[in-house]
């Protein structure tokens, strides 16, 4: 219940959904897709900022980028076209993955990223395929809306970058990648995943992120020794890369254990999944 509830506004311009946030003394949030705020942490909030009426939630695929404006739901990005192909299979994987298809149906992209929650898929997938984010701040010097574009925080402390701030629009570039993938394992089909690895192939180059659930959203990681093995693997891969590859995987992934998983048992679940995850993008059979 929305029990301190004073103001629900629908603004449909950035500045004024900056400004209406930008209350001092006064408890606000952003309502988007509703998913995770009418569920929890509302219950002191004065002041709802509803950013539906702000026209982002468009998704384009023009002139060799992607455009995911905040806005877009989770179902849209499973089923749109442009997003078929393998280049952006990581991505469309993330967004099935995610709860079960009421949530996907509501829960949009902005939710996912700027809610710091460890238990993600969209992380790992966003940060192989080179996604950059923009992001609206309201610069109170000048009293006016300030954009800025980012990398997608990959580094411990990165998502400072995210705070107090109005995601406009995920920018994901498609020339040059050839191919993505995804694996991720939960304890149930709609479970927060235990442990989810992304890889795509970028140029000459094979990105490797991971997402081990550490304490913080922060514990994304590139895993660049094993990305180093496998860009190498592109032109040939010697017969025995994939224990090579778990070798690798297993010295860089975390073992973060917690109530859900000991950390050996994620650790090896990560790697497991890591080696499938590159089979998938070398064109070879998943299970060996
Ligand atoms: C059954 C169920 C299962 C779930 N499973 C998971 C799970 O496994 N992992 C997980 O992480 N979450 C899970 N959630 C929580 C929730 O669905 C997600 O976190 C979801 O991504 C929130 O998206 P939303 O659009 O609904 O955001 P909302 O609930 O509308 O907003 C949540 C917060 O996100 C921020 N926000 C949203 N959009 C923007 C924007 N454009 N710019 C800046 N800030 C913004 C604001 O702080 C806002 O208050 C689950 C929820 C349910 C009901």
């Amino acid at each position: 219940m929305y029990l301190s509830l004073e103001h629900y506004e629908r603004p449909s311009t950035v500045e004024e959904c900056l400004r209406l946030l930008h209350h001092p003394d006064e408890e606000a949030a952003i309502l988007a897709g509703g998913t995770e705020l009418n569920v929890r942490g509302h219950e002191a909030l004065e002041r709802v900022v509803d950013i539906q009426g702000l026209g982002i939630d468009r998704l384009r695929v023009d002139r060799g980028e992607v455009r995911i404006g905040a806005g877009t739901t989770l179902a849209r990005i499973a089923e749109h076209r442009g997003l078929a192909e393998p280049p952006m299979a990581a991505l469309r994987e993330a967004a099935l993955a995610f709860a079960n298809v009421a949530i996907q149906n509501r829960s949009t992209m902005g939710g996912r990223i700027m809610i710091d929650r460890p238990d993600q898929d969209l992380p790992p997938a966003l940060a192989v395929l080179g996604a950059r984010l923009r992001l609206a701040h309201f610069d109170r010097a000048e009293e006016r809306v300030r954009e800025v574009e980012i990398d997608y925080p990959t580094r411990d402390g990165a998502r400072a970058a995210l705070e107090g701030a109005l995601l406009l629009e995920v920018i994901i570039p498609v020339d040059g990648t050839d191919a993505s993938a995804l694996r991720r394992m939960g304890r149930s089909a709609v479970d927060a995943p235990l442990a989810t690895v992304a890889v795509a192939i970028r140029g000459d180059r094979v990105r490797v992120a991971a997402n081990m659930q550490g304490s913080t959203a922060d514990s994304l990681r590139l895993l660049e020794k094993t990305e180093a093995l496998a860009s190498a693997w592109l032109s040939r891969r010697p017969e025995g890369w994939r224990d090579e590859a778990r070798a690798s995987l297993a010295a860089e992934l975390e073992a973060y254990g917690d109530d859900w998983a000991s950390g050996e048992y994620r650790r090896d679940l990560g790697t497991t999944l890591g080696v499938r995850a590159l089979a998938v993008l070398f064109g070879e059979e998943e299970l060996s």
